[in-house]
């Protein structure tokens, strides 16, 4: 028998991991996520032998006895180092969240991972947890909108200010927008998504943390984090390019059935651990059954993203040679267009092009809506990343608020289509295209 741990010998119960988390590596092999998704972090053998883990539907947990108790609330608090251990109510962590969160850092090697009730919650949380008044946000533009109205609208009540740089930007005018916003006072984060929606405009991960790295020092440096919502975890890997954190909208992709609302966010542990304090606070850590859903979801993550991949390079070479169509903006396209910048951005950062795309029609809102509404297969709804194809008009849905100098600065025309690609059978996909076309 191994010795015991330092928290078995308190009484504690065992922290995260507790039990055989399974093996991560086999004969030198580490082994791949796809694998690790089956039953990394769970130890069936601790849940009467079930192959899959419970749904945890507890509010709190028995402590074996008060000095545990004691402990973990110094753990909590921030009296002991190391933070919390063990469970102990339902607001701080759960048996299937922790269980998540160990196959969510699998993903892109982090340290550390957290799990929450809406991509906006783990974004909010993460803001909550890294500024305070007077301090400055520079993130890239423009940003998921309920974003931007999170740190213009919400986090600007509250004395944060903000400065942003586009999308596609240079080295140096990133460079730029940095100096001005160090001169103006603390930077507390610099916040990125990539690629942009609707635009597609990938960020420079890599210029980003060098310019970081090159004006600030020590501990005036700001944390880089990213919203890889569209890309992740299969086709980017941002902590690999500097980034500190990866934020996601676990309700797209990393879901992928349209059945739920979640986010996360994975990073190095010591920022990872800052967050937790802030969701420990606030409680916006997802609900156990929806993190057993995104349990499952993971176990076919790459057989979904894979295909739906494949089935959006199959019908985007179908649309961008119709007459009727005047554009398609799909990352898979820029190493044949002509913004050389973009496309090494592309080659350096990206290992796909996803399966989500603006599709501009030739004609404006008329044509649009005509196609939207002759779709039989393709859903018209908004969101993406889920086993169905759909299709939005962002000018007339999403962005419909969007000033209109705003909108022509974002490409957001009357005749764009946005479309999320999902895993159905491609050729059947491309004849309900067709014909949706034909009918224009
Ligand atoms: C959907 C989305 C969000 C918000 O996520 P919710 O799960 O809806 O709260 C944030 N960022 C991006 C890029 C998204 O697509």
């Amino acid at each position: 028998m191994a010795d015991p741990t330092e928290a078995e010998m308190s009484g504690v119960p065992a922290p995260d991991g507790a039990g055989d988390p399974g093996p991560t590596s086999i004969g030198g092999r580490k082994l791949k996520p796809s694998t690790l998704m089956m039953g990394h972090g769970y130890d069936p053998m601790l849940s009467e032998g079930s192959l899959k883990p419970p749904i945890f539907l507890t509010s709190t947990f028995v402590f074996p006895n008060a000095a545990a108790g004691k402990r973990h609330f110094e753990g909590v608090t921030g009296k002991r180092p190391g933070g919390a251990e063990g469970l102990v109510y339902s607001r701080f962590n759960g048996p299937n969240q922790e269980i998540l969160e160990d196959r969510l850092a699998v993903w892109e090697e982090a340290e550390d991972a957290l799990a929450f009730s809406s991509g906006m919650s783990a974004i909010a949380t993460l803001f909550l947890s890294m500024v305070k008044p007077g301090d400055t946000i520079v993130h890239s533009g423009p940003l998921y909108a309920a974003t931007e109205t999170l740190i213009g609208r919400i986090l600007g009540k509250f004395g944060v200010n903000w400065l942003d740089f586009p999308a596609g930007a240079t080295r140096e005018e990133i460079d730029a927008v940095l100096r001005q916003a160090a001169s103006a006072g603390t930077v507390a984060l610099i916040y990125l998504e990539s690629p942009a929606n609707p635009t597609n405009a990938l960020v420079d991960v890599e210029a980003v943390a060098a310019a970081r790295d090159a004006i600030f020092t020590g501990d005036n440096k700001p944390p880089i984090a990213i919203d890889n919502t569209f890309l992740g975890p299969l086709w980017a890997q941002p902590l690999k390019q500097g980034a500190d954190l990866v934020v996601y909208s676990l309700t797209k992709y990393a879901g992928g059935h349209s059945d739920l609302v979640a986010g996360g966010v994975l990073g190095t542990s010591a920022h990872i651990n800052t967050i937790r304090l802030m969701r420990n606070t606030i409680g916006t850590i997802c609900d156990p059954n929806t993190a057993w859903m995104l349990l499952r979801s993971l176990e076919t993550l790459e057989l979904r993203m894979s295909r739906a991949g494949e089935n959006a390079a199959r019908v985007c070479e179908f649309l961008a040679a119709h007459p009727k169509v005047e554009k398609v903006g799909y990352l898979g396209f820029l190493e044949r267009g002509d913004d050389a910048r973009q496309a090494d951005i592309y080659r350096r950062h990206c290992t796909g092009a996803g399966s989500t795309f603006s599709l501009y029609l030739r004609g404006g809102e008329r044509e649009a809506f005509a196609f939207l509404d002759h779709l039989k297969i393709a859903k018209l709804a908004v969101s993406l990343g889920g086993t169905e194809t759909l299709a939005s008009h962002p000018a007339g849905m999403t962005h419909l608020s969007v000033p209109d100098a705003r909108k022509q600065a974002l490409a957001i025309t009357d005749n764009l289509v946005r479309i999320s690609i999902g895993v159905e059978d491609a050729d059947d996909l491309i004849a309900d295209f067709a014909a949706a076309l034909d009918a224009i």
